[in-house]
């Protein structure tokens, strides 16, 4: 499973599938472990993961960090990763033919991790992976299962960057996120 990851990755570095990759610096795959229970999916790399080819390093993702260490959990116990996995220009919302060319990535890594949830932060990550909008003001913090897998669906954390009301609201889903993760005794 680490070798096929790393080969997937290594493939992602060099891919030409769509436009993003003219403009990008450096493709961001993902990181964290492979041997986790949980996937977080955000919907693109910014300005500083496009220069240092790594998932939420910027402002969202020092957030995301506190949502995480707020509920007990390191980002290198997880893995985090995006829809998309190169920079759209000017931070645009990534298009749909971006997103289609993209989509084969996530499943792979999803597949061959096999996590117990998937979360799923923001409304064009639940769109591209689950393929309709979810209203997220009634949708987040709680979970959608399809045949095979079981998300979990919270706002991105950017959200919070122009909403600071939404912070708490985030720390609330990220609670109901550890209930699940939890061992059953
Ligand atoms: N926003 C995202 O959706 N992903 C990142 O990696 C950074 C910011």
């Amino acid at each position: 499973m680490k070798t096929e990851l790393l080969e997937l990755h290594k493939k992602i570095l060099t891919c030409t599938l769509c436009r993003l990759s003219e403009s990008r610096k450096n493709a961001v795959p993902g990181e964290g472990a492979f041997d986790t229970s949980l996937v977080l999916v955000g919907e693109a790399p910014g300005r500083n993961e496009d220069l240092l080819g790594r998932p939420f390093v910027g402002a969202a993702g020092a957030f995301l960090t506190k949502l995480l260490s707020s509920i007990g959990v390191d980002r290198d116990r997880i893995f985090i990763t995006n829809v998309v996995k190169c920079r759209p220009p000017m931070n645009r919302p990534p298009r749909v033919d971006e997103v289609n060319a993209c989509h084969s990535y996530l499943e792979r890594q999803i597949s061959l991790i096999n996590p117990r949830i998937i979360c799923l932060m923001g409304n064009n990550a639940i769109k591209a992976v689950l393929g309709k909008g979810y209203s997220i003001s009634e949708m987040h913090g709680k979970q959608v299962e399809t045949a095979n897998r079981r998300f979990f669906l919270t706002y991105h954390p950017a959200a919070v960057l122009y909403a600071e009301s939404l912070e708490e609201t985030m720390m609330n889903d990220f609670k109901a996120l550890a209930n699940i993760l939890k061992p059953p005794n």
